[in-house]
């Protein structure tokens, strides 16, 4: 079984490489640590469901999620554009360009996730035609830890307008807290993704590393207003890095995140003290 233990020793790894250099090589790096994790994640939550007697909701074509908030960090911005710039033509990411503007001239990316999740706005990559992801192979985390055990379950929420947000946490993942722990910190009762989370909150800088570590070893571990701070800065939204992108300023964007370091680390060490 795939735990969230498993990420935490090759991620580190790589954002210790990444943090001696900083370069878009590098970055790729850790993206892929990541991303490669949330598929093993997914495969194994896959079988998991079949094993306790449910069905696998999430076919090809099957779209209801793919109209919430999408928090990447930047380590995976960097992927997907350079994923985007190797693999896509020019016709896809013209389309992908309008509906990040589009996106962007409705402020749907600055909206909180209920709100965003009420506008019912299709990401920028859900091909509508199709019903199928654009950048399927680049994916986000957030989007390869989705799914659901009922496709059903997840039209109702989305025809469903007074539903406060997505609700795909399956049935197959509580029974999973209740079975095996292993999909959550072992010290705490953390979900799988506010797990992510902190976890996502810990990269790009070897400082955070060694607050996470230090505060895990005195047992104090980090609250979720620190959390939440780090977050915000380390967290980009989808449709606002492939504006970005396809004008060509990502890496000045993604550059000024994380130069921000000091403050951050400052912050939290005020927070956490
Ligand atoms: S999580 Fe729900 S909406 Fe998304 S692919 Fe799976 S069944 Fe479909
Ligand atoms: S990136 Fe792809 S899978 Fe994720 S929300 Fe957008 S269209 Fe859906």
């Amino acid at each position: 079984m795939i735990t969230v233990v498993d990420l935490e020793a090759p991620l580190r790894k790589a954002i210790a490489t990444f943090t001696k250099c900083h370069s878009t090589k590098q970055a790729i790096k850790v993206a892929e640590v990541l991303l490669d994790w949330g598929q093993n994640l997914s495969d194994d939550i896959y079988k998991q469901t079949i094993k306790l007697g449910f069905n696998n909701g999430c076919i090809k074509g099957c779209s209801y999620c793919c109209y919430q908030n999408v928090q990447i960090t930047p380590f995976e911005a960097i992927s997907i554009s350079a994923w985007i710039a190797r693999n896509l033509d020019k016709k896809s990411i013209e389309l992908i360009y309008e509906r990040s503007t589009n996106i962007h001239s409705i402020n749907a990316n600055e909206k909180s996730d209920y709100q965003r999740w009420s506008l019912r706005e299709p990401c920028p990559c859900l091909d509508l035609k199709t019903n199928k992801c654009l950048i399927y192979e680049a994916r986000p985390l957030n989007c390869r830890i989705s799914s659901s055990h009922s496709r059903k379950l997840c039209e109702n929420n989305f025809n469903d307008f007074e539903s406060e947000c997505m609700n795909i946490q399956s049935t197959v993942l509580l029974k999973l807290r209740l079975k095996k722990k292993q999909y959550f910190s072992p010290k705490e009762d953390l979900t799988l993704n506010s797990y992510t989370t902190r976890v996502i909150s810990n990269l790009s800088i070897d400082h955070f590393i060694k607050l996470f570590s230090l505060s895990s070893e005195n047992n104090n571990m980090i609250s979720s207003d620190t959390i939440n701070k780090i977050t915000s800065y380390l967290s980009m939204e989808l449709s606002s890095v492939l504006r970005f992108t396809l004008h060509g300023k990502l890496n000045t964007h993604i550059k000024s995140i994380l130069d921000c370091d000091e403050n951050v680390i400052s912050c939290c060490y005020k927070t956490t003290d």
